[in-house]
């Protein structure tokens, strides 16, 4: 951290933060300039914020020079991180697909869309158990009924699965089941005793990207997953709320190569949750591809008219198998398989 004076700022100021930062363990370097002092910060800094620093008198600005992330910053681990999903390498060479239901439905549906999945060759399913509504008195998920008909309709065709634990008193109940990989919804993205519990076990996690989350508080969300000791993260971005109605919410397409250069880590991205409607899905994936995502989360349905949450961005498993194809061809070009 560096903490720049102002231009008058006498020797009992400068003591004064000399002081500050030795109290917390760093070493101090002073650099008189003609016009004004820099007082640098020697140690790790993590443990300084530049609040602590700002309202001393004298003081101009700070800042950190360091990112305040690190385990899952790339510049501590060059490579990047290949997470075993379930069986399934994401962040390797080949663009995973998930896709599957928003919400555990019906055994019927939940048979349907996992032969849907399977048939158009992608490698993991989804299907809420527990489902954030924005109303109350909306279709709240079958709960642990639910995981029980997810993975059951997921074995039936092989597949490891995904769903979103929303409360810390289910994370026993979705390692008993059997869940392969937990998702972190856009909601809770800052819920910090959730991440701090999901650090705790070893199932990877898709920390999904919070509707108003910086990218930079979307990578310390993950170091709090990271520093409790589970490394198995994966992000997605599933896009953001801006001033535009048009659609759901905006798909950050420019998150992705910065989260690929700010983090080892796998990205992939939920277009459906983006644009909302189903005829965006498309388009969305693809960019998402071109961009560089390591993956992609896709709502189907096999019948999308009756599905009891997301009906309007649900594709069918043919519109699914059609989307496969276009996907293979763009990942092909952009030097990946799937
Ligand atoms: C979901 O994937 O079903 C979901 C609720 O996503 P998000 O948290 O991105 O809204
Ligand atoms: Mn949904």
């Amino acid at each position: 951290m560096i903490i720049v004076m102002q231009p008058d700022a006498g020797d009992a100021a400068i003591a004064a933060v000399e002081a500050k930062i030795r109290s917390y363990g760093l070493d101090v370097h002073i650099s008189r300039g003609s016009e004004r002092t820099l007082i640098g910060a020697v140690g790790d800094e993590r443990k300084l914020d530049p609040a602590m620093f700002d309202p001393m008198p004298g003081v101009e600005m700070s800042m950190h020079v360091v990112k305040p992330y690190k385990l899952v910053a790339r510049e501590w681990h060059k490579a990047n991180t290949v997470v075993n999903a379930g069986g399934v390498p994401i962040g390797g060479p080949t663009v995973q697909v998930i896709a599957g239901p928003c919400s555990v439905e019906t055994p019927a549906q939940m048979e349907a869309a996992a032969a849907g999945v399977a048939a158009a060759g992608a490698r993991l399913m989804r299907g809420g158990a527990f489902k954030p509504r924005t109303s109350p008195y909306a279709f709240q998920g079958k709960g642990v009924d639910g995981l029980r008909l997810l993975k059951d309709a997921a074995a039936g065709q092989r597949l490891p699965v995904v769903t979103e634990l929303m409360d810390v008193r289910m994370l026993d109940r979705f390692i008993e089941h059997g869940v392969d990989v937990i998702q972190i919804g856009t909601r809770n993205m800052q819920n910090f005793d959730l991440l701090k519990a999901v650090g705790q076990v070893t199932t990877p996690v898709i920390l999904k990207r919070g509707m108003s989350a910086t990218v930079s508080e979307w990578l310390m969300a993950a170091e709090y997953i990271a520093a409790g000791g589970n490394h198995n993260i994966i992000f997605c971005e599933r896009g953001i709320r801006t001033f535009e109605t048009a659609y759901r919410n905006v798909l950050d397409v420019t998150a992705i190569p910065v989260l690929k250069k700010e983090t080892h880590l796998p990205v992939i991205v939920d277009p459906s949750h983006a644009g909302g409607k189903a005829w965006m899905v498309p388009a969305l994936s693809l960019a998402a591809v071109a961009a560089g995502a390591d993956g992609l989360l896709i709502e189907i349905h096999p019948s999308p008219k009756d599905a009891w949450c997301d009906a309007d961005q649900a594709l069918t498993p043919a519109e699914f198998k059609a989307l496969m194809g276009q996907i293979k061809a763009v990942a092909a070009a952009v030097g990946r398989d799937t």
